[in-house]
């Protein structure tokens, strides 16, 4: 054979030889969470089991969530550790309920002047107000105990949001309503400390205004309330050696801040978990991948994002389901969303719930993983 040819063809194959190698490579260094919940108190057989299980299943990293007593993560971080799993305490930030014991005051007030302390604008939604002291002491000390058990690598922010002032389009049935735009009923916050520290940094009295919704620094204020409240907390976790990043909304811009108000590419945390639902904005998996494109330019591929999928947790009544909540990914999509993220520049992949995947979506899983390790 002409030796030119022989060259050319040896370096086609090494050079399809890499790009099968890298395609490989980074697919095994893609870094599997779960979100999961201990909230029934389970016994340390009962962790040790699921957690072997699932670092066996691929799974490089606990999302933990079991209320607020440090001891129950502190058993289940030490299993983690063992089995050599990342493990993080997940938390709700900004919905509180009675017990925590915050006075009605420091709950978020509508358009209308109703309280989510006695009059939320949807079931159990009593959010606490971001711009209040004792919200940011309450929530430092709540957190602070977390990170202060040497097993646990960091914190992630849950609910650390304003109310919907729309709701994600899947919902509007389930709570017999049309979100067009902004209605005062559901749009926060007007207590008396946001609204005089508005009218002190822009002159304006938002009560007096027709239409809140048209006015862009009332808007861009309560983005700030949020924004501020997460970097004092990270400064908190930094403070103490430990890691902190966030579930948050789709986004940030299409979604997130439209709907929650959180402007999350400005938090100065390590990194990011958008829960990428895309049953509740009636979208497919091709629509994760472009939630994941828009928050890594929203970063400028600073952070790492790990797209969050929600698991179908009985597909075969998906069909029938009412209720959005029980919706998700099906075992024959899950791929499709894995692939869809990863393409667009998520560094991860969390899963929503490991107890919601099924035998079958765990298969899916297996086979992915196989198939990167072993073609
Ligand atoms: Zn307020």
């Amino acid at each position: 054979m002409n030796k030119w040819l022989c060259f050319f063809l040896l370096s086609i194959v090494l050079i399809s030889c890499h790009s099968i190698q890298r395609v490989r490579t980074d697919f095994n260094t893609i870094p599997f969470y779960v979100w999961t919940r201990g909230f029934h108190n389970p016994s340390t057989e009962e962790l040790q089991a699921k957690f072997f299980d699932l670092k066996n299943k691929g799974i490089d990293g606990i999302i933990y969530s079991a209320g607020k007593d440090p001891i129950r993560y502190e058993l289940a971080g030490n299993i983690a550790k063992k089995f050599g799993l990342k493990f993080y305490a997940l938390l709700p930030a900004l919905i509180q309920y009675k017990e925590a014991g915050l006075k009605k005051e420091s709950y978020v007030v509508n358009g209308l002047g109703d309280s989510a302390y006695d009059k939320p604008a949807y079931p159990r939604n009593h959010f606490i107000c971001p711009n209040r002291p004792e919200v940011y002491n309450y929530l430092v000390e709540i957190y602070g105990k977390l990170l202060d058990i040497p097993t646990v690598d960091g914190i992630q922010l849950d609910v650390i949001r304003f109310p919907d002032v729309i709701l994600a389009p899947a919902l509007w049935k389930k709570y017999n309503v049309v979100m067009d735009k902004e209605y005062p009923q559901y749009d926060y916050c007007y207590c008396d400390k946001c609204v005089t520290d508005f009218k002190t940094i822009s002159g304006i009295n938002i009560r007096e205004i027709d239409n809140p919704s048209g006015v862009e620094a009332w808007k861009q204020f309560r983005y700030d309330l949020i924004t501020n409240l997460v970097n004092r907390l990270a400064e908190m976790a930094y403070a103490k050696n430990k890691k902190i990043n966030a579930a948050v909304f789709p986004g940030p811009h299409s979604i997130a801040k439209k709907i929650v108000r959180q402007e999350w590419h400005k938090w100065k945390i390590d990194a990011f978990f958008p829960m990428n639902y895309n049953d509740f904005y009636l979208e497919d998996t091709n629509w994760i991948g472009d939630m994941c494109r828009e928050s890594v330019r929203a970063t400028n591929k600073k952070k790492p994002i790990y797209s969050g999928l929600f698991i179908c947790p009985n597909p075969e009544n998906k069909a029938n389901e009412l209720d959005p909540e029980n919706f998700g990914l099906l075992p024959e999509e899950l791929a499709a969303g894995i692939n869809a993220s990863i393409k667009n520049g998520a560094k991860g992949i969390c899963l929503f719930t490991a107890g919601r995947m099924t035998p079958a979506h765990w298969a899916v899983l297996t086979k992915l993983l196989k198939k990167e390790n072993n073609d």
